[in-house]
């Protein structure tokens, strides 16, 4: 194995997946998909979709008790509705904090367990795909280029430098991302990005809003909705 890609089974991280297949083929690469309590299994499923799409392996992981004591709206256990208005909206309530919908240093605990995961599997680069609509506002600073440098630096340094993190849309938005992923041929289609678990994705929630927003800037209709 070469490349972990850190892989929900939403849409940047299908790009990520896209990428590292072409670039390392996909016997090379591993996918990663983490449960976290998150309030339905959609994205679980999408990402098993993706992968076998793909071919390439998949390994789950559960990480749901250490976010037992969460009150993120995005979790089963929440007190919290999953807010219907777009990102801007959510931000100008929070006085410069996350929205309700981040998840407590997500990122950092998932590439953290990622690069154990890594390790063992004789892998020299994890991909994730944190992109800067989703850093904007500090709507979730856990996908910001600066905590991106930090732990990729963490990680290089904690593994004897074997290994490193990869965030190929850091700097990007999320049109660009999905630009990228047509190149690809993404399979999109498969991909599941709402928060909401219904049948079909519910078009209100902040990532709904985006993903919309991201293939109209395409001019391409969304082969997943
Ligand atoms: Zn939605």
């Amino acid at each position: 194995m070469k490349a972990l890609v850190l892989f929900s089974g939403g849409l940047d991280s299908t790009t990520c997946l896209a990428l590292a297949v072409e670039q390392y083929g996909a016997d090379e690469v591993l996918a990663l998909s983490v449960s976290y309590g998150q309030k339905h299994t959609k994205e679980i499923e999408a990402a098993k979709a993706v992968a076998a799409y793909y071919g390439v392996r998949l390994k789950t992981l559960d990480l749901a008790a250490i976010f037992a004591d969460s009150d993120c709206s995005l979790l089963k256990g929440s007190s919290q509705e999953i807010p219907k208005v777009s990102y801007a909206e959510q931000l100008t309530g929070t006085d410069g904090k996350p929205v309700s919908t981040y998840v407590p240093f997500r990122n950092g605990l998932f590439l953290s367990s990622a690069a154990s995961i890594a390790l063992s599997n004789g892998c020299e680069v994890i991909y994730y795909g944190a992109h800067a609509d989703d850093a904007a506002g500090n709507a979730y600073p856990d996908c910001s280029q600066a905590f991106n440098e930090a732990i990729n630096q963490a990680v290089y340094l904690g593994s004897g430098q074997q290994l490193r993190v990869e965030a190929p849309f850091v700097g990007k938005t999320k049109a660009d991302v999905v630009a990228e992923g047509l190149r690809l041929n993404a399979p999109y289609q498969l991909t599941w990005s709402c928060y909401e678990g219904g049948e079909k994705p519910c078009g209100l929630c902040g990532t709904c809003r985006d993903r919309a927003a991201a293939f109209a800037a395409n001019g391409v209709a969304d082969p997943g909705v």
